[in-house]
């Protein structure tokens, strides 16, 4: 009989230990083996001796945190690769998250684990999508695990950008999004959807969107946002992180509409601190939906969250009798929706004095603690189309 997952992969304090192989998945200080699921920056900490990653991992380690600190030695695995570690089979399968993003399965003697790291099961042009992969035990995270958590179809929030667009030509529209993944998901949907006009970025934003074009997405004509250039910028979308878009920088430009695309644009109270005026609930995790899909399809008898809302994640795994168990590791779901100190050498475009790092919106306080308040009025195509929207849910839910 194959042995239990709990006997060979431990929680520790610096990550996930496939004890066997010798190896932390993840892990959130520096150690001899890591194999890293993407390079966000919760997920892909600097300076271990050893890192297994994708090709594309590596490189965005590397492009963030400079050559010597991405990994003493990195080791790439292609899709389909298996390399043997301590007796411990390891292969790589798409998350669906971000460029180079990977699930890290693993099999010890029969039994076999599989941990994605961050996924979602959405469309994105940008990267391959999710591979359910059949195991005994996935290691799910739960970032949106609420039941009132539903993403629209993102190509319906580009829609309302655009209409913004049409409706207020004159006005620079500026959309707040995180450098890796959502920056490059955002323009390759404005492409999709017909905008080929150049888009701006903040400088923030610019050096990850080079790398993907470099490692094969296509992003269109992107040009520097230089606030001195107000005029050209009338009309235009402009991209920068999230904590650009209500600061200083931003309000310079031509009478702002200040956009953010973040799952958490699902909560109104969120977009309202914010300033936000154009909410675009574009996520990079899997919805509540996606979530239990997901671990249905995977078939394991034994789910284990790492992190968000595990208690309704694993309450409702339990009606279907499936085992959830809360991990509770830290360090994680730091950097998809708070703002990372983005290359600290980086000059945030024509922003003088200002980091893209400075004046986070988010702190700690505004967590996935934070009470929701759904943006579900009938204006938002937020809402989703079943109707079944998320007050009930959340009525029920003890704040
Ligand atoms: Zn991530
Ligand atoms: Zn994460």
């Amino acid at each position: 009989m194959a042995p239990h997952p709990e006997t060979w992969l431990r929680v520790t304090p610096a990550g996930l230990h496939c004890v066997p192989g010798g190896f932390f998945i993840d892990p959130v200080r520096p150690v001899d083996r890591a194999v890293v699921t993407h390079g966000h920056a919760d997920h892909a900490r600097p300076c271990h001796a050893a890192v297994l990653a994708t090709a594309e991992t590596l490189a965005i380690m590397r492009a963030r945190m400079g050559e010597g600190q991405a990994g003493l030695s990195q080791q790439s695995l292609a899709p389909g690769e298996v390399v043997s570690q301590g007796g411990v089979r390891v292969w790589l399968r798409p998350a669906g998250h971000v460029l180079g993003s990977a699930q890290v399965c693993l099999e010890w003697q029969g039994s076999r684990a599989v941990i994605p790291g961050d996924y979602k099961r959405e469309r994105d042009p940008t990267c391959p999508a999710f591979e359910p992969q059949a195991c005994d035990v996935f290691v799910t995270e739960a970032t949106f695990g609420l039941p009132v958590f539903r993403h629209p179809p993102p190509e319906a929030e580009i829609g309302k950008l655009l209409h913004s667009l049409a409706l207020f030509p004159e006005r620079t529209h500026v959309v707040g999004c995180y450098a890796l993944g959502k920056s490059q998901r955002v323009i390759r949907l404005l492409r999709e959807a017909g905008w080929d006009a150049p888009i701006y970025l903040h400088g923030a934003l610019m050096p990850l969107c080079r790398l993907y074009e470099e490692l094969g997405v296509p992003l269109g004509e992107l040009r520097p946002a230089t606030v001195a250039d107000k005029a050209a910028l009338a009309g235009a979308i402009v991209l920068a992180p999230p904590s650009a878009v209500a600061d200083r920088w931003a309000r310079r430009l031509a009478d702002p509409v200040v956009a953010i695309a973040s799952g958490w644009m699902r909560v109104r109270q969120r977009a309202r601190l914010r300033g936000v005026e154009l909410p675009l609930v574009i996520s990079d995790h899997a919805d509540w939906d996606a979530l239990n899909t997901t671990i249905d399809e995977v078939g394991a008898p034994e789910v284990w969250v790492t992190h968000g809302r595990d208690d309704a994640l694993v309450h409702a795994m339990g009606l279907r009798g499936i085992r959830g168990r809360a991990l509770h590791l830290v360090g994680l779901g730091e950097e998809d929706e708070e703002v990372p100190g983005e290359s600290p050498g980086e000059s945030p475009g024509e922003s003088p004095g200002e980091s893209p790092g400075d004046g986070q919106g988010g702190g700690p306080g505004e967590g996935p603690g934070a009470m929701p308040d759904l943006a579900a009025d009938g204006a938002t195509a937020g809402r989703p189309a079943d109707g079944s929207g998320g007050a009930p849910d959340e009525a029920a839910s003890p704040a």
